[in-house]
């Protein structure tokens, strides 16, 4: 560390002080720890996510805080944001995890399979209202050939060369390599020459073994999530990282997780940002099968929890935390920004996932909206493209306006319209 940066490290304002001073002794020193620019071990997080309970209001408020100045020494006042449209190609898939409220079979109602030339047709509609990338992620199809994956990103960079093509998850990797018949080097080093951008660090779950059997009975293993990441940001793609949470998992393997991703950026720093998602119960055949044993989701505090106390483990490693509005909805996305959160994620288009598993809130903000949101938190928006590149930044000026595609049931600002003297 430098010396500026060392002194920046070392300033606490006497409000934070008094905060820390406030809190027990061992959050305390976890938190200095941090503060001072110092790697806190999994052990510390595991101590600080166990804040949950009402009676450590103290430390719990002591953690937001220095999240808070962590993400502001990092980011400033910047929020930023993407603007993309997410394609599901499919959504027939036969894997069976046991969380999963998106897959259906063939024959089921509401199935869907797009041919790469549907996907283009998509991909051409984003770009026409201004998206400068695609996520694109689908069912493991038990009929799918191994080449579809490369025929897709072939097919779009023919139509839309410049279009960030952001795709496949690890499990969709795994998929495509073993029916391909080739190594997950070759299999990614193929998709990049095609015109692969990055990759979704989708598919992570809780990389925990036994966590992972209760979910998926453990069809993609931790250790191959992570030979698939760590090869991928070797071949030169970067990823996302994720956790899902709030089911059958507790804090120590959010802990875990949460340092093992630490751990692979360490090495390879090829993560862009960690986005954590909440577990969506509702239509999860986990949760409705077994409502006394799995939980329905974090609670708000956990909510808290995860996106401050990762922000303070990744401190200097992965330094963009990314909320997830699809899963939280606007007014809590918002929210986040004062708890560690520097980065809203996208405008999705028409997000499906988190709405087949029952989510109420995905389908599409627009970039105007996202900046009324960042701007209503006292911040300044920032359009980014997918890896963290400025594209522009809204001080005295607006996005373009877009009409939303599909039409949506509420106005997801609403809340800032119930409040109008915060939407300012
Ligand atoms: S999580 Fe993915 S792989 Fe598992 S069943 Fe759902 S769509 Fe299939």
């Amino acid at each position: 560390m430098n010396k500026l940066n060392q002194e920046v490290s070392r300033y606490i304002p006497a409000e934070l002080q008094n905060l820390l001073d406030a809190a027990s002794s061992s959050v305390s020193q976890i938190l200095n720890k941090a503060l001072f620019g110092n790697e806190i071990s999994e052990d510390d997080g595991t101590v600080l996510f166990n804040c949950r309970d009402n009676e450590k209001v103290t430390d719990r408020t002591a953690i937001f805080a220095v999240a808070d100045i962590l993400r502001q020494r990092s980011k400033g006042d910047y929020v930023t944001f993407v603007v993309n449209r997410n394609i599901n190609f499919t959504n027939i898939c036969y894997m069976g995890c046991r969380f999963c409220g998106f897959a259906k079979r063939k024959e089921d109602s509401g199935s869907e399979w797009l041919e790469p030339s549907q996907v283009v047709e998509r991909a051409q509609q984003a770009w026409d209202r201004g998206g400068t990338e695609v996520c694109i992620q689908g069912g493991l199809h038990p009929k799918m050939e191994g080449n579809y994956y490369r025929e897709l990103v072939l097919a779009i960079k023919a139509a839309l060369p410049d279009m960030h093509i952001h795709a496949f998850s690890p499990f969709e990797v795994w998929y495509g390599a073993v029916k391909s018949k080739l190594s997950y080097r070759d299999f990614l080093s193929d998709l990049k020459d095609c015109g692969l951008g990055s990759m979704p660090g989708t598919a992570a779950e809780i990389l925990d073994t036994e966590v992972r059997q209760k979910l998926t009975k453990n069809k993609l293993s931790a250790d191959c999530w992570e030979e698939i990441i760590r090869t991928a940001h070797d071949v030169g793609i970067p990823s996302t990282a994720t956790i899902m949470y709030g089911h059958v998992d507790e804090p120590k393997h959010w802990a875990a997780h949460i340092a093992l991703l630490r751990e692979i950026q360490k090495d390879t720093g090829g993560f862009t940002e960690l986005v954590p998602l909440s577990f969506v119960h509702t239509d999860s055949p986990l949760f409705l099968n077994n409502p006394n044993s799995v939980r329905p989701g974090p609670t708000d505090h956990e909510v808290d929890l995860m996106h401050s106390v990762s922000r303070i483990m990744l401190n200097g490693f992965i330094d963009n935390i990314q909320v997830s509005w699809t899963k939280l909805g606007a007014e809590r996305a918002r929210n986040m920004l004062s708890l560690g959160v520097n980065d809203l994620g996208g405008t999705l288009m028409n997000e499906s996932i988190s709405r087949s598993a029952g989510s109420k809130h995905g389908q599409e903000i627009t970039a105007a909206e996202l900046c009324e949101i960042i701007r209503s938190a006292g911040r300044i928006p920032v359009r980014r493209n997918t890896i963290y590149k400025t594209i522009d930044i809204y001080k005295d000026h607006d996005p373009m306006d877009v009409v939303p595609l599909v039409e949506r049931e509420s106005d997801p600002l609403n809340f800032l319209k119930m409040f109008p003297e915060t939407a300012e």
